[in-house]
């Protein structure tokens, strides 16, 4: 099957491919300048034609390729031309690790940068942002294309101007941030982004799966009590498990047992701890909750004293991110820690329909095949397996299932001893950060030196350094799932990355006494020496001795080479990289992902699982079937079980955990869709309030349809005279009532609508004299103020919505509709009495001024 579509796709796209390398041989005679000269050329192709132009593409693509090689000396192969197609026909480019994807995105960026609308690439973290945005600087500089990039410590100030530049690298999470940052500005100069165009996710299954679980949230602070949660803390020590409380690890739920509750009610010395009065059963099932279900080192981890999120599976640790509803302060007040504030949500949305803004996306990873199905559904993106350029010689190893955990770990602590002495690299895969320690602290006692990387974001840099070495003799490194992703292990070690290290000890240490240069004047250097092809700028009129420096760092970048060689034919006779899972992931995707770390570009390597009976896929996911199979196959503890049975009911497990965890994102997006269609209009309302210096229109026609509504309830009530008074008082219109008694519907409606202009008008009239240019201030300000305030309190009602949705949704009626229906009436309500209130608050505005 797969064969069959690697050909295709190769074939698919013969014609094309040939085209971009046939136009790049001619351009390897340009001159830098005549090459520079393509940008405008092609600027001015896609205004008389269009971007979808293959023709275009091919010349753009043809020019990236040549940019490519002059600037890295790298020569772009055919798989990652078609990898470039894919991402330009806005669908997933499955490509393996190593396979040189960073560059690939580099083409499609290109050709869309033309368009000057602004192109996102999106990284999962800060590092690679910078890492790859300084790639990116180097090689456009030879097209005239800017490059931005944005990382938490951008300031607010240089946002805009990094947005502004043709393409910007950025975190999915700034990105989100800011849009919703934006969506709050008082003032359009402080809106930093464009609206939103072309998007290349890179490890597009990280953000778009893994992180797409919780939704992005801009929260104030509302007030707490915290004794609540100290209190209910001490409760909860005092209530014991399958006695007073049963758990439900699984839906990590608690019920409390009618023991429970009247030990509770004892301790607390109330009646009827559900009474709606009484505000205990929240704080108490959340302490329960804390206690049992949220374990230190594995959900969270305590840092600065703060308690911060780990994501289970992946072993990422989600900096600011906080649980909803009460649970955060609930384990914080069970690890004794500073009770923060709870949050009040002020903006929020999910990954999904951020990115679902874009008028057109695509993205990469080595992992997206198996959610190839919510991919479409959700993004409308396919996925395209992109054939590796020579062919993979990984050999993945059929499972170890050993009976317990302490057997698991002491078995991989000794696989790892085997491994080191007889030097083959192992790269080990935890889940936690807990087993990682464990796993650490077993090596130390077998004397196995290693390297312990557990993605924390502190640690980004240093442990993408570790992840670049991690294929060299004798090395063994244990990392979550997270920690140094999007960088490739190179067997060997990379003589590019240890030659900069010597060069820039170098110049630290003998060059830099005269010359006392800055660190990023050595980065510049670096930069420049390294650069086989450098013909763009004169280096030696800044720095003298550059000429000296290359040919010193050639000396080394030689030395490297050869040694890094040896160094790889030595282990590929040992096998290649070798990596060890310790337990299978929520998904198959996550399992593949750790393998694809080994065997990059046809090199040998192999991967195994070692997996037991106690892990947390079998105990939570596994069911009863495990429990007969052990109970059949009478084993004794220190054999692994390699049983087909075994390895069925572990597939079927962990395609549940799949199912599961496919169901939380698609109804977290159906929910999300509801409210997401309702922010984008109160968005769009927004922005074209804030970017319109004359509100009055927006003024009169609130005032008219307040007017219409307001007669509606009036017509149903029978012309009941009360609610014309209201009317007009609302209005605050000085007019004579008796007169409009005698009119009939339409005339009412004409006459009140002419009045509400009037006064407007004389109200408009009176303020330009005090102060010219207030009115339309004023109209502004209110409109804002009342429109935040109005959504602010929406989203608070819509949570509540779907947590009594949950509550009800039993039965035949299906909850989304449901929500669906009450959220478009609350959504209703909240448009009116936004309007009603902006003209109740203009019209009734008395303003003392002083001039
Ligand atoms: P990925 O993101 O697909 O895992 P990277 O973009 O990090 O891969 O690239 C991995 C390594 O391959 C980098 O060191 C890069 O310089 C190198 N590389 C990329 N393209 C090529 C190429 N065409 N020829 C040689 N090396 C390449
Ligand atoms: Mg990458």
């Amino acid at each position: 099957m797969i064969k069959l579509f690697q050909y295709n796709s190769r074939f698919q796209y013969k014609e094309t491919i040939q085209k971009i390398n046939s136009r790049r041989n001619e351009l390897q005679n340009y001159t830098d300048t005549l090459l520079k000269k393509q940008t405008e050329k092609l600027q001015n192709r896609i205004k008389e034609s269009n971007i979808k132009d293959v023709n275009i593409m091919i010349e753009a693509f043809a020019t990236m390729k040549e940019a490519i090689f002059r600037s890295t000396g790298l020569t772009l192969f055919d798989v990652q031309l078609i990898g470039s197609i894919t991402l330009n026909s806005g669908n997933i480019a499955e490509m393996k690790t190593g396979e040189g994807k960073t560059l690939v995105a580099l083409l499609p960026a290109y050709l869309h940068s033309l368009t000057n609308k602004g192109v996102h690439i999106i990284t999962v973290n800060d590092y690679l942002a910078a890492r790859d945005s300084e790639l990116a600087k180097k090689i456009f500089a030879y097209l005239n294309i800017n490059i931005g990039v944005i990382t938490q410590t951008t300031t607010n100030e240089k946002r805009k101007k990094e947005y502004q530049n043709h393409i910007t690298y950025i975190t999915n999470s700034e990105l989100g941030f800011d849009y919703l940052k934006d969506n709050m500005a008082i003032h359009k100069n402080n809106i930093a982004q464009r609206k939103f165009y072309y998007a290349i996710i890179d490890e597009v299954d990280s953000i778009l799966i893994d992180e797409a679980r919780t939704p992005l949230i801009i929260s104030g602070t509302a007030k707490i009590q915290k004794n609540f949660y100290q209190d209910a803390c001490k409760i909860s020590n005092n209530l014991r498990k399958d006695k007073d409380y049963s758990v439900d690890e699984k839906s990590k739920s608690i019920i409390l047992t009618n023991n429970g509750i009247s030990r509770c009610e004892e301790i607390l010395q109330i009646d009827n701890l559900y009474d709606i009065r009484s505000p205990w059963i929240k704080y108490i099932i959340n302490a329960l909750k804390a206690k049992e279900l949220f374990i230190q080192n594995r959900d969270y981890i305590i840092k600065d004293n703060k308690i911060t999120i780990v994501d289970e599976f992946t072993g990422r640790i989600m900096i600011g991110r906080r649980w909803s509803e009460g649970l955060h302060q609930a384990v914080e007040a069970k690890e004794n820690v500073n009770i923060e504030a709870e949050n009040k949500v002020l903006a929020s949305i999910t990954y999904q329909n951020l990115f679902l803004l874009y008028n057109k996306l695509s993205g990469m990873t080595g992992t997206a095949k198996t959610e190839e199905a919510e991919f479409i559904n959700i993004y409308k993106m396919n996925v395209i397996n992109i054939p590796t350029n020579k062919k993979c010689l990984r050999k993945d190893l059929a499972d170890l299932v050993y009976k317990n955990e302490y057997i698991k770990w002491q078995a991989i602590a000794t696989e790892c001893l085997d491994m080191y002495t007889i030097g083959r690299p192992t790269l080990i895969g935890t889940t936690s950060i807990k087993q990682s320690e464990l796993l650490s602290s077993m090596l130390t006692e077998l004397k196995v030196p290693h390297n312990l990387l557990n993605a924390k974001p502190e640690n980004v840099t240093k442990e993408s350094n570790i992840i670049l070495e991690a294929g060299r003799y004798q090395t063994i490194t244990i990392a979550t799932n997270m920690a140094g992703r999007g960088t490739d292990i190179i067997l060997g070690g990379n003589p590019k990355n240890l030659a900069a290290k010597e060069i820039e000890k170098y110049i630290k240490n003998k060059y830099n006494k005269r010359n006392n240069l800055s660190n990023t004047q050595i980065k510049t250097i670096i930069n420049y020496v390294q650069s086989s092809n450098n013909h763009l700028e004169n280096m030696q009129d800044t720095f003298k001795n550059v000429k000296h420096l290359t040919l010193i760092y050639n000396n080394i970048q030689t030395k490297y080479n050869r040694k890094c060689k040896i160094e790889k034919e030595q282990i590929l006779k040992l096998g290649g990289l070798y990596v060890i899972g310790t337990e299978r992931h929520e998904s198959r995707r996550i399992d593949n992902q750790l393998r694809g770390r080994s065997g990059r570009q046809g090199d040998r390597g192999a991967s195994r699982f070692f997996l037991s009976l106690q892990d947390n896929l079998f105990r939570v996911f596994g069911g009863n079937r495990i429990e007969t199979v052990i109970n059949k196959l009478n084993i004794d503890n220190n054999t692994p079980i390699e049983s087909i049975l075994l390895t069925k009911s572990l597939n079927s497990a962990q395609k549940k955990v799949e199912a599961y965890f496919y169901d939380i994102r698609k109804q977290l997006f159906e929910y999300d869709e509801v409210i997401h269609s309702q922010r984008k209009a109160i968005y769009n309302e927004r922005k074209k309030i804030l970017n319109c210096a004359f509100n009055r229109d927006c003024i009169m026609e609130y005032g008219e349809q307040t007017i219409q509504e307001m007669l509606n309830i009036y017509n149903q009530d029978n012309k009941e005279i009360y609610n014309l008074e209201k009317i007009i008082k609302l209005l605050n219109l000085k007019i004579n009532k008796q007169e409009m008694y005698k009119m009939n519907e339409k005339e009412v409606k004409t006459y009140l609508n002419e009045q509400f202009r009037i006064s407007y008008d004389m109200k408009e009239m009176y303020l330009e004299q005090l102060r010219p240019g207030l009115i339309r201030q004023l109209e502004k300000y209110y409109l804002l103020q009342q429109i935040d305030k109005a959504w602010q309190e929406h989203i608070d009602k819509m949570n509540l919505l779907k947590e009594y949705i949950g509550w009800r949704s039993y039965g035949q009626q299906d909850p989304v509709l449901e929500y669906k229906n009450e959220a478009f009436n609350l959504f209703i309500n909240m448009i009116t009495y936004i309007r009603q209130t902006v003209i109740y608050l203009i019209m009734r505005s008395r303003l003392i001024v002083d001039i």
